[in-house]
Parts: structure tokens; sequence; C-alpha cells
């Protein structure tokens, strides 16, 4: 057992496995090969059906559903010249991860015996019947009540895998019960998309716009991943259980040295991020952005942003590709908000703006914001919702690992506040006194330095502990986890501002006449009501904390409270308001949520049982015998007392038997939680009693690694697996 590990470690370096390369092939060239995008469409469809597909993508027209059958058959013929031999209606259930189920095109020809043809038709492509009866739908259905439907939603493209022995046509769709309920989280995304165009499309109409037909919200999703060995992974049955280490002693390299954030990027790295973003491109991902992150083996990708969501779904598929990837190059992608205990954690930027489709950012604040009265109002419109919903976007965020890294020092608090900057904070205080009559300017940077360019300086600095900061053009809302689907905290930010958008284009329709007068008293009301959301200062400090209290801001502290918030009924009205959600699939997404909490916990919980006592114990106890046997030897050899030796034997022995009595307790808490009466109150159990119990473990076994050999250590080490590619 001893010198597997070790031998790993002397193999490093040399021992990938081949991969094409990708010289030679310019991006520009490869973007887009395996969608059925805008150029496929142009030669596989009639000019006909050709405008009205794209009327529907790209202006939000209601989709003429005659074309059915002649897309499908384009999306045929393409995907046969692909080298295509199935398809799959592609979803997002409530599972965390995305879902498929592969039918082959061939349908025997004749009488049966004369061969196949390859067949796929309108209905096959706008509706599929998986069984749904496996994924949680929160008690939407019984398990008997099998149906779910798949419905194709063209305005997410449709696009092939290609694997080794084959190529599959895959069809982005949103996924519903018999009942018409949404089992998935791409419907509710889409039905916030819809609320906010409504809303935002009645603003832009008061101020005049007659060219837009439809606003909808961008997504560009930075998204956070530690690579290692997969060798090393291999060893980790913590790490292929639950995603992350539930054991291993601080290394003593940890990211103090700061060194690693934007380091040059290691050649195995390097090899992986270029095939990555190559894979993205041929899918028609718009990875722009690659870089090392603060912890070692860290790192970030960042797409260009895209409609919400086409985003959502495309960062489900980089997801996918960062994991599948990384195997070939001999590594394992972790997506876990915190596989590595006192090591940075990842999350996921989700960076949002409200777009329409012409080509117009409405959080676009120009050169003189203060003049800017359209903007204003989105602006304003955002701080309102944000404030009156912060419990609902901190619920958005919620989850088992996410618990590990909202409020600590590396990620946002959990408390929801706003980071506006200089020039718009100075904006929004003359706004709340009357009309803003400047704007801050930026000025130019002198560096001192004769031979450096004055650089024109922004009007803003930035703040990397909000929240949710307003940079530049966009909100960039920190606090989603990086395994996180996109989705969910996009639909509840589309749904809180289309409300607050929706109240505000209420009160000026009434207006007549006085636009200017009544825009500037709304505005002036909205700030002074929500105001106190905002905080441009150190989200990381204590002070904030109880200033934020004073403020009366929600804390939400774990996934526990953010659960029982859930449960108040004037959310669930307002997803019923707008459509997004009803009241039933509301108390679902409810429902799933503490059931994941305990699936989760439990898995994590027995895992820690598992492997501290049938992997580490025996170690300890195995090195306790050794070091007993040898001071037995010892003496009978020499006849010394070996202090020394001896106090280590005591040492270990002791952890050996504290390990054992905590492991007890931890087994004994486990059956606890789980005989409690609700989900909720297991869920808590598992939280104020579980969790630190297997902490205890945790702090026991992680002693144990700094006395026992390192060569009959079985899992591999936090400085092996952070620092050797
Ligand atoms: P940072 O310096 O914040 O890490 P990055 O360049 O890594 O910046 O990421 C910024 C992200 O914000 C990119 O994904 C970018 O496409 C996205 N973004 C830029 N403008 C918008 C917008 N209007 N709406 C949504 N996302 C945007
Ligand atoms: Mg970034």
């Amino acid at each position: 057992m001893s010198s597997t590990r070790n031998k790993i470690a002397l193999e490093l370096g040399g021992t990938q496995t081949s991969f094409e390369t990708f010289k030679g092939q310019p991006a520009e060239e490869i973007y887009g090969s395996l969608v059925f995008g805008e150029k496929a469409q142009k030669e596989y469809l009639s000019k006909d059906v050709y405008k009205k597909l794209r009327a529907t993508i790209v202006s939000g027209d209601a989709l003429d559903a005659s074309i059915a059958n002649q897309v499908a058959q384009g999306m045929k013929e393409w995907a046969l010249d692909h080298d295509a031999s199935h398809y799959t209606h592609w979803f997002v259930p409530m599972t965390g991860l995305s879902a498929e189920k592969h039918d082959s095109f061939i349908v025997p020809s004749g009488a049966g015996d004369e061969g196949v043809i390859m067949e796929f038709n309108g209905k096959a492509l706008v509706k599929g019947e998986p069984d749904a009866s496996s994924f949680p739908s929160g008690g939407i259905r019984a398990t008997f009540e099998a149906r779910g439907y798949t419905a194709w939603d063209p305005s997410s493209p449709a696009f092939l895998q290609e694997n080794r022995n084959g190529v599959t046509l895959t069809i982005p769709t949103a996924f519903v019960s018999y009942t018409e309920e949404a089992l998935d989280h791409k419907t509710p995304l889409l039905r916030s998309q819809q609320a906010l165009n409504i809303q935002a499309m009645r603003l832009l109409k008061l101020f005049g716009n007659k060219t837009s037909k439809h606003v909808f919200t961008t997504l560009g999703p930075e998204q956070e991943y530690f690579l290692i060995d997969r060798r090393y992974f291999e060893q980790r049955p913590d790490l292929i259980a639950t995603g992350r280490t539930l054991f291993g002693a601080a290394p003593y390299r940890g990211q103090e040295l700061e060194d690693h954030y934007f380091a040059p990027i290691k050649e195995r790295i390097i090899d992986y991020m270029q095939d990555l973003d190559r894979e993205l491109y041929r899918l028609g991902i718009p990875a722009k952005t690659r870089h090392n992150e603060v912890a070692p083996a860290q790192f970030e990708l960042a797409p260009m942003f895209e409609r919400s969501t086409v985003g959502a779904d495309h960062n489900a598929v980089v997801m996918e590709t960062m994991k599948r990837v990384a195997l070939r190059h001999g590594l394992v992608c972790l997506l876990h908000e915190k596989p590595f205990a006192g090591i940075n954690g990842s999350g996921k930027h989700n960076n949002w703006s409200m777009a329409t489709d012409d080509g117009e950012n409405l959080l676009e604040p120009g050169n003189t914001p203060h003049e800017n009265a359209q903007f204003l109002t989105f602006l304003v419109a955002t701080i309102s919702a944000v404030d009156q919903y912060a419990e609902l976007l901190r619920i958005g965020v919620s989850g088992p690992g996410n618990d590990h890294r909202l409020g600590a020092n590396e990620a946002p608090p959990a408390i929801i506040s706003i980071f506006l900057g200089e020039q718009l904070q100075d904006i929004v205080n003359q706004l709340e006194k009357g009309t803003p009559k400047h704007s801050k300017k930026g000025g130019t940077m002198q560096l001192g330095v004769s031979i450096l360019p004055p650089l024109p300086m922004d009007a803003t600095d930035r703040n990397r502990t909000s929240p949710f900061a307003f940079t530049g053009n966009k909100f960039e809302f920190r606090a989603v986890g990086s395994t996180a689907m996109c989705h969910w905290p996009n639909t509840i930010l589309n749904t809180i501002v289309a409300e607050s958008l929706d109240t505000i284009a209420t009160q000026l329709e009434k207006a007549k006449g006085n636009f200017n007068g009544v825009l500037a008293g709304i505005l002036q009301k909205e700030i002074k009501a929500h105001k106190r959301v905002i905080f441009n200062g150190n989200g990381y400090a204590k002070e904030w904390h109880i200033e934020a209290a004073k403020r009366g801001l929600p804390n939400l502290v774990s996934t526990i409270e953010a659960q029982h918030a859930m449960e108040k009924p004037e959310y669930k009205k307002l997803f019923a308001k707008y459509k997004v959600l009803s009241p039933r699939e509301y108390d679902s997404r409810e429902e799933i949520g503490w059931e994941r909490y305990v699936k989760v916990q439990n898995i994590e919980a027995n895992a820690t049982l598992d492997i501290a006592r049938c992997q580490i114990l025996p170690v300890a106890i195995g090195y306790q015998e050794r070091v007993a046997t040898a001071i037995a030897a010892t003496k009978a050899a020499a006849g010394s007392a070996q202090r020394g030796q001896i106090a280590v034997l005591d040492r270990v022995a002791q952890l050996g038997s504290e390990l054992v009595d905590a492991l007890n307790e931890l087994e004994g808490l486990i059956s606890k939680a789980n005989s409690q009466s609700s989900l909720s109150k297991v869920a808590t159990c598992f939280k104020e009693e579980v969790i630190p119990s297997t902490l205890k473990v945790r702090r026991i076994v992680d002693t144990l690694e700094g006395y026992v050999d390192d060569a009959s250590w079985p899992l591999p080490k936090y400085r092996e697996m952070l620092f050797q590619y």
C-alpha cells in the first residue's frame, strides 16, 4: 500500500496520455463547427424556414410550430454529414448535472429485413418522453406517475457530442411533468426571461424606444476549478464520493506566498487549457480568459457573455467538458466549492446585465451617467430588487458545498450587499437629493516614468469582497458556487428585477405629461427605501457584519437558514405573479433543497466513518505496533529506556483510541439525525451535531497524519495533490 503512493510521485511528469494537438487549427476556422448554428441553419434549411427560426432565436418571436418538420430534416442531414448516429434531448434536471438519453436514428426499412434508414422528424425534435420517475421532483410527482416530457428549446443551439466511437446530435430542451410542471432548471429560467422582457419593454417604450423588440438578460459566468493528477484522485475515496477531501493535514506550504495567482502556467496545465479551449470553440462556446487562480492547482475560465438562457446551458457544457478533457491529460477536474480545507475554494462569478435585441446594454452608464435617465432607472430597479429580495438571492446560491465557502474570508459574505463604486455612489447620492448634475470623471494616471504612456483612469476602483458588485456595465453576482448550474440564481435575479421594473413602469404609465418629474420622484423614493443594501467597503471585515445587522440586512449563514427563509409566502407569491414558478413548483424546490442537503451530509458523514475506520485506523494501529515492536526489540538488545520512542508510541496509541471513540460517537449521531421526524429536522441535526462530529474525527486523523510514517499513510496528501503535476 505504502509504495503505491510514493511510486506515483516519482512517475509524475512524463506520463500523460496522448491527445490531438491544437496547433494549426485557428479558432475562427473551428469555431462552432459542432453547432447547428446560423451557418449550418442557412446551409441546411430553406430560406423561409431559416428566416422563421432566426426570428425566434434572435428576436424572441413565438416559434412557428409548422416549421418543426423541416428544421428536423435539416438538422438530421447536417448531423449525418457529421457522422452522427444518435440524437438526444439534453436537459437540466434538479440533480445538479445535465441529463441525456440517446436514441439512434435507425428505423428498419421495408419488411424489416431490408436494413435500416436514418429517420428524424419534427415530432422527435419538438418532444421527447424520457421516464421521469427517477429524477428529483420534490413531491410534484409520485414515482408511479412516471411521465415527463422534454420540449425543444430553439433558443439554445443544438450541438454534436463527439466521442471516440461516434457522434450524438444533442438538442437542448426544457423538462416538464405530465401535469405541465417544471421538473428542471431551464423552464423557470426561460419563463423568468420572458417576465423580465415584458416589464423591461414597457419601460423602454416609456423612454421612447421604438426599435427594440425584445429584452433579454446576459450572462458571463467565470468558472473556477482545480486540477489534480488522476492517480492521486483514484486513491482518494472521499474525492471520488463527495468531490472534496474529508481529511488532509494542512501542507507546510499552502497559498501563503501568493505566487499562484496569474503565475506562468505550467506546461501540463496549458496543454490542458488549450485542448479545453479548442473543444469549447468547436462547440460554439466563446472561451475567452484563462489563468491560474489564488490557490495552488486552482484555475479559472471565463467565456464571453451570452444570453442568459444560452450562457447557462453553455456553462453546464463547459463544466462537463472540463471534466472530460482533464481525463485525457491524466488529470481530474474538481468543481466542488471547497475541495481542500484551508485553501481557497471555488466559485462562479455570475456576470449579469440586461440587453436589447438591437444591441443596447441597459446597464451601460455611458460617459455621463447622471444624464442617462434610462440607465439610472434600470440601475435603481436592480438595487431595489436586490434589497427587497436579498434572501432569495442568498437562497439561490445555497447548498452544502457553498456552506464551506460563503462567509469565509475568500468568498463574499452570506450577507447580500451591492458595491456601486465611487462614481455611481456619487450619482445615487445626488439622486437622493434631487436631479443629479454631474458625473465624477476618471482622469489619467501618471506613472512617474516618462517612457510609460499616461493611462486613462477608471472612474471607480474594484471591490473583490462584495457579493453583488457593479463592474462597469454589468453586475457581478459573486456568491454562486462553482458546481452550481447558473439557471436557478439567474431565474431569481430575472424575476426580482422584473418586479421592480413592473413597479416603476406602472407608476410611469400613469404619469401623463410629467414624465421626468414623476421619474425623478420614483427614483428618489426607491433609493431612500433601498440604499441600505449599498456597501462599498470591505465585505470581509467583522465591522460590516455589525453594520449590516444594524441596517437590518438579512444574514442567512447557511443552507439551513436559507431553506427556512424559503418558506416565506411573499417569495412564493412573487414567482406565481410572474408565472415563473407555480406555488407547487416553488414548494418542490424547497423540498429538493432539504433532500439534497440531507443526502449530501449522509454521504459525507458515512464516508468519513468508513475511511477513518477502515483505512486510517488500521494504518495507525499498524504503525503503533511497529513502534512497540521496535521498542521491545531495542530494549531486549540494548536494555535502554528509549524515552522519545515511548512518547511517540503513547501519542499514536492515544490518538488511535480517541479516534475509536470519535467514530463511535459519529456513528450514533448519524443514526440520531436520520431518525428525526421531518427532513428539516434531519438536516438541522446534521448541521448541529453530525458535522461537528465529523470535524472532530477529521482533527484526530489530520493529527495522526503528522505522526504516522509517510510511506504507509493511505491517502495522497495535500502537498502531493496540490503541488505535483
Ligand atoms: P474579472 O476581471 O472580473 O475576473 P473576467 O474578464 O474574468 O473579469 O470576466 C468578466 C466576465 O463578465 C466575462 O465572462 C464577460 O463576458 C462578462 N461580461 C462582460 N460584459 C457583460 C454583460 N454585459 N453581461 C454579462 N456578462 C458580461
Ligand atoms: Mg475573472
